[in-house]
């Protein structure tokens, strides 16, 4: 039996309620495969600070950073929103992202058949899409320097620089690239170059890249056209590639083809780290109440499975689980519309099924 360590960090709110689920359906699933995982649950945001008076400690980081593979819930809540910035649950996410060196975001954007319907755009549309943006983390306009606020001739002023240098664009184009390389083998550059400096050594640097990839297809998009065609013919894309500026808009704006937050998973990668989480919060309204949806979560372990452990096969039955799941009928409150043929569930029914769908196959020899 092979050993591997991970860390989870549960969080707050219904962090731990799906992340336990979560962890039920990936120790079941690597068992399979003859992997056991040998999981440190540790304390992180809200719950940390109520424990040691800060949102994470630098043993929690350390131990973070040796394991390398961290499965995370949600941090977050009212009761944290009146303190200082240091101390919110929200800077244990962006210390633990910087220390880790996460520097690629991964966020499938897949249309499940059977919620084709929950999406605001029409069912035709949306039907069959399924591709991945990686969207720079670490470096450009969020980061970049000068930033400052001045003033002349009495009219103030504000200045933020977009800066990439070429090393940046290229570890996070080969995330893409090989990431292409385990879906349908096309990457989609999207940049600015007709007007941005920056979006110019963009390119150029995706395009040396490439030629490191000739089984992979590599086309170029300008961001305005991308926003459209997200929204006109989702189902062209296969892996799309951007900065940090038009991968958190574009992906947000794509997270919407899929009709419910409850359905995101999101993996951050660096080097041999990997961080991976579902897109949405801590969701205090539902709480404690058993109702939450745990299929974000859930995909996020499919993640952890392809990216870090590099268990494709293991990654895949999650992922069929997820599907089995939906196929069934049932639905947390977030997605349950009163459809025929769909029963409102909560999280132990979802976390039944997923387990039962994860344990019926054989174990593989
Ligand atoms: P949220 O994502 O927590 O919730 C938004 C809405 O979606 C709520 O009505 C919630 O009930 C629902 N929802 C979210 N996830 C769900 C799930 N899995 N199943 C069913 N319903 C779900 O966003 P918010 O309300 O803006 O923020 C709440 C807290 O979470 C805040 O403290 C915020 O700072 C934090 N937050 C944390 C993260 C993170 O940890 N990565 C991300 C976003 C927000």
């Amino acid at each position: 039996m092979k050993k591997i360590d991970i860390i989870a960090l549960p969080g707050d709110g219904i962090g731990p309620e799906v992340t336990t689920v979560a962890l039920n359906v990936l120790k079941a699933v690597c068992n399979r495969y003859h992997t056991e995982l040998n999981v440190t649950e540790l304390p992180f945001g809200g719950i940390c600070y109520e424990q040691y008076g800060e949102p994470v400690t630098d043993e929690i980081i350390d131990a973070c950073k040796k394991t390398k593979i961290v499965l995370l819930g949600a941090v977050g809540g009212p009761q944290w929103d009146d303190l200082n910035a240091g101390k919110r649950p929200e800077a244990a996410l962006l210390r633990l992202r910087k220390e880790l060196g996460v520097f690629a975001n991964l966020r499938p954007i897949q249309v499940h058949p059977a919620l084709a319907g929950a999406s605001t755009l029409k069912q035709e549309v949306i039907e069959g899409t399924d591709f991945l943006i990686v969207r720079e983390l670490t470096g450009g306009i969020y980061f970049g320097q000068p930033r400052y606020t001045s003033e002349e001739n009495g009219d103030p002023f504000s200045v933020d620089t977009m800066r990439y240098s070429r090393s940046e664009v290229q570890r996070v184009a080969r995330v893409a690239f090989d990431a292409a390389r385990l879906r349908n083998g096309r990457v989609c550059s999207v940049d600015k170059a007709n007007i941005l400096e920056s979006s110019r050594m963009w390119r150029k640097s995706v395009l040396e890249v490439a030629e490191e990839y000739p089984d992979v297809e590599l086309t170029h998009m300008l961001v305005d056209n991308c926003a459209m065609q997200i929204i006109r013919d989702p189902k062209q894309f296969d892996v799309m590639v951007t900065g940090n500026l038009f991968g958190d808009i574009l992906s947000d704006a794509a997270s919407m083809l899929t009709g419910s937050l409850g359905m995101l998973p999101s993996a951050s990668v660096g080097g041999e780290n990997g961080l991976y989480e579902p897109v949405h919060g801590s969701a205090p309204d539902i709480a404690g109440k058993g109702v939450a949806n745990p299929l974000a979560a859930v995909a996020s372990a499919a993640m952890l499975c392809r990216y870090s452990l590099k268990m494709e096969e293991a990654a895949q039955n999650i992922e069929e689980a997820i599907l089995k799941v939906l196929g069934s009928g049932l639905r947390t409150g977030d997605l349950y519309t009163n459809e025929t043929g769909t029963i409102l569930a909560n999280t132990s029914d979802v976390a039944d099924l997923l387990l039962k769908a994860v344990s019926e196959e054989e174990t593989v020899s």
